[in-house]
C-alpha cells in the first residue's frame, strides 16, 4: 500500500514550455503522457489535485509575432494558449482513467466549466482533478499568480512547481557549473539573494498567506509522487522565521 500522502490537497502548476519537448512548437505526446501517469500516480495516493498548466509552447511564437501588439491583447492570448493545453492536458489524464473538471477563468460554456470556486472545491472534495485554465483572466499577470491565487482559493496546503530544473540554485545551473543547490530556503531568504522563483506578484501572494512552495525538475520522473510522499526533492520554500 503507498504510504500515507504528506499533503491533503495540492496545487501543481506545469510549465507550458517543457510541453515542448524536442519539438520547436505545440505540444510533445510523450511529455503530455507522462505529466499525466504522474498526475494520475499522484492521485492514486488520494491528495485532492488541483492543476495550473502555463501556455509557453503555443503562446512564445505568437508573442515574437505581435511584438507591437496592445499589451492587454497579446496577454488575452497567452490565457487562450493556457487552454489548449489545459485541454490536451484533461483529455490525457481522461484517458487514463482519471475524472478530470476543466474551469476556465475567461468564459467559454462549450468547452469549460466558468472559475467557480465552490464548485472547484466540489470537484476536489470528490476527488476529481481540477484543471484551472485561462489565468487568472486578467492581463499582466502569469500563469505562475493564477497558480498561486487559486491554490489560497481553494486551500492548497502547498504549491510545487515544475521547472526545467531541479528547484532553487544560488545562480542560474544552465550557465553556472558552481550554483549551489538549496533543498531548503526560507522565502525571506529568496528575497535577500534576489533568487528568482516565480515572479513578484505570484511570490507575495505566498508570502502573505505563508503558503509553502515546492520547486521541482518537472522532467524527472516519479519526483511529484515523492513529493506528496513527503521526500526530500528540489527546494522547499518555507517561511518559517
Ligand atoms: N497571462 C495573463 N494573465 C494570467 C496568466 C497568463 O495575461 O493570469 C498571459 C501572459 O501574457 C503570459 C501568458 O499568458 O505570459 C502565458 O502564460 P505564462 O507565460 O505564464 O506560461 P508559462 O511560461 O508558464 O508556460
Amino acid at each position: 500500500m503507498d504510504p500515507k500522502p504528506a499533503y491533503r490537497r495540492i496545487l501543481v502548476k506545469l510549465s507550458g514550455s517543457a510541453l515542448l519537448g524536442r519539438q520547436e512548437f505545440g505540444i510533445d505526446r510523450e511529455v503530455l503522457q507522462r505529466y499525466a501517469k504522474e498526475i494520475g500516480s499522484v492521485a492514486a495516493t488520494g491528495v485532492e489535485v488541483a492543476l495550473v498548466i502555463g501556455g509557453g509552447n503555443i503562446y512564445r511564437g505568437v508573442r515574437e509575432a505581435s511584438m507591437d501588439m496592445t499589451r492587454a491583447m497579446s496577454d488575452y492570448m497567452g490565457m487562450l494558449s493556457t487552454m489548449i493545453n489545459a485541454m490536451a492536458l484533461q483529455d490525457a489524464l481522461e484517458k487514463s482513467g482519471l475524472e478530470t473538471r476543466l474551469q476556465s477563468s475567461i468564459a467559454m460554456e462549450e468547452i469549460a466549466e466558468p472559475y467557480i470556486r465552490r464548485r472547484a472545491l466540489r470537484h476536489l472534495e470528490k476527488r476529481r482533478i481540477v484543471i484551472f485554465g485561462s489565468g487568472t483572466g486578467s492581463p499582466y499577470f502569469t500563469t505562475d499568480t493564477a497558480a498561486a491565487l487559486r491554490a489560497l482559493e481553494v486551500d492548497a496546503e502547498v504549491l510545487i512547481k515544475g521547472t526545467r530544473v531541479n528547484g532553487i540554485f544560488s545562480a542560474d545551473p544552465e550557465k553556472d557549473a558552481s550554483a549551489r543547490h538549496f533543498p531548503r530556503i526560507s522565502g525571506s531568504e529568496v528575497l535577500r539573494r534576489g533568487l528568482r522563483v516565480m515572479d513578484r506578484t505570484a511570490f507575495t501572494l505566498c508570502e502573505e498567506s505563508k503558503l509553502p512552495m515546492v520547486i521541482f525538475d518537472v522532467h524527472s520522473v516519479g519526483s511529484l509522487l515523492r513529493i506528496v510522499q513527503g521526500c526530500h526533492v528540489g527546494t522547499l520554500v518555507h517561511w518559517d522565521a
